[in-house]
């Protein structure tokens, strides 16, 4: 007999992809039929963003169109709306049923699922990781570490919705990459809100050993297969010398650091609790280009640093702005993903005066885009002439292979005699430039 058709819509970030995942598994194993498209559907569960308010709103209207197209239907919802107490009477009034995300007990229960096979779920914050996952892409996965923050920057509302740091044991952590790997997976992107504060234990014939994200990243390095390690999201005050090192020396880390820095001046980063400052940030930049630069593996692979900025931030002075642009200027990223600073109901920098006038904070991104392209353009454009392998992802809607750099550069694969296969490594050179992608051709099977 056919299961109940659940339909899992997510909204933002990677974690949410990878707790849908989780989902998606946990109801599948239970008789849930999970279906791609809503209009199939008897349940919607809407897995939601509270980062901005645009995120938000996004929810709330998809779950009204729903309900005027498709009466009868049940619309539940979950991710970092479902803890909010400002929204509760909005979610009542709007959602049939809502739970945390680690709740997916409650959620067996509204749908009547009887035959729990799991475990039973203890702490609600982490236990949900475990979780065999149905992944959306068996080639490049994610594998979460942790959830959580404890960080508290004044703007995020990440801390309240999804409580204190709480780490996967690294036994289980290195078990589901061995598990991917074993079945064709070449990209691993360890994820968790903060990733480098990793903290854990690891099963030995001596005991339990600590563990740090140095630490895990050797084990899951030394793992054999042909793969790649990402990770995101990092902070800096959590990138030690270890860390530079360890990825500076393990062949299977990407060398490409997302490391978000949010503003370009000192007292916008005190406001928003950071905890450190622009001088420790080109610091930790330098020190981390110059650790490749000294390694014996990887002295002449080419390297890539991306980052968060917020624009617009309570208060922020036309100078202030120019210290960030004057950031991007010295480090030189290879990408930027910038954000209107939107106050989050409950978080700390939500009883300042929201003062930057809308108009102004869309002409300081146009100008913080503008300058981030005129950048990307010259570091992609000492590409051109590089080999370099490349990870075949797919193909576009023009019917072109594209595919991966380790240093998550985008690259179109023009014209092959024989059609790359997708989920494999080649060797390509480099033969065009663009702000934000490569071209290239495709010479051979890649080496590594
Ligand atoms: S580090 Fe700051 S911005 Fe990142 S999730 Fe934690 S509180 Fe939010």
């Amino acid at each position: 007999m056919a299961g109940k058709k659940i339909h899992l819509h997510t909204i933002g970030c990677q974690m949410n992809q990878s707790d849908s995942e989780r989902l998606a598994g946990f109801l599948s194993v239970r008789g849930g039929q999970i279906v791609s498209r809503a209009s199939e559907a008897r349940y919607i569960i809407v897995n939601t963003c509270g980062v901005r308010q645009s995120a938000e709103d996004r929810a709330f209207g998809l779950a009204h169109q729903w309900r005027d197209s498709r009466p009868g239907i049940k619309i539940i919802l979950t991710g970092c709306l479902a803890g909010r107490i400002d929204l509760r009477g909005k979610i009542a009034a709007t959602f049939d049923f809502s739970f945390k995300i680690g709740d997916m007990e409650k959620l067996a229960s509204f749908l009547g699922f009887k035959n729990i096979r799991f475990p039973r779920i203890k702490n609600t914050n982490v236990d949900y990781l475990r979780i065999n996952p149905c992944y959306h892409d068996q080639v490049r996965a994610f594998v979460p570490i942790g959830n959580g923050c404890n960080n508290f920057c004044s703007y995020c509302v990440v801390p309240y919705a999804r409580g204190q740091e709480n780490w996967r044991p690294a036994d289980e952590i290195i078990t589901e990459a061995r598990t991917l790997i074993s079945h064709g997976c070449r990209e691993i992107t360890l994820i968790a809100q903060n990733v480098n504060s990793y903290k854990s234990f690891l099963k030995t014939k001596k005991g339990r050993e600590p563990v740090d994200f140095s630490r895990l990243l050797r084990r899951l390095d030394s793992l054999p297969g042909n793969f790649w390690i990402r990770f995101a999201t990092s902070h800096p005050k959590d990138l030690d010398a270890k860390l530079i090192e360890t990825m500076a020396d393990c062949e299977k880390v990407c060398e490409h650091l997302h490391l978000p820095a949010q503003a370009g001046d000192d007292e916008i980063l005190r406001r928003m609790n950071r905890a450190y400052t622009i001088e420790h940030y080109k610091n930790l930049i330098s020190r981390w280009r110059a650790a490749f630069r000294h390694s014996r593996l990887k002295k002449d692979w080419p390297t890539a640093v991306t980052t968060d900025l917020i624009v617009g931030f309570p208060s922020e002075k036309r100078q202030q702005f120019t210290n960030t642009l004057k950031l991007v200027r010295a480090v030189k990223f290879d990408q930027v993903y910038s954000a209107r600073y939107s106050p989050r109901p409950g978080t700390a920098a939500s009883v300042w005066p929201d003062n930057v006038p809308m108009a102004e904070k869309k002409r300081r991104e146009k100008i913080l885009e503008a300058e981030v392209k005129k950048i990307a353009l010259a570091i992609n454009q000492a590409y051109v002439g590089k080999v370099l392998p490349v990870l075949v992802v797919g193909q576009n809607r023009h019917q072109e292979y594209y595919g991966l750099t380790r240093t998550n550069k985008k690259i179109i694969l023009l014209e092959s005699r024989c059609p790359p296969r997708s989920g494999e490594f080649y060797d390509a050179r480099i033969v065009a430039a663009r702000e934000f992608s490569l071209a290239g051709k495709i010479k051979k099977p890649a080496s590594n």
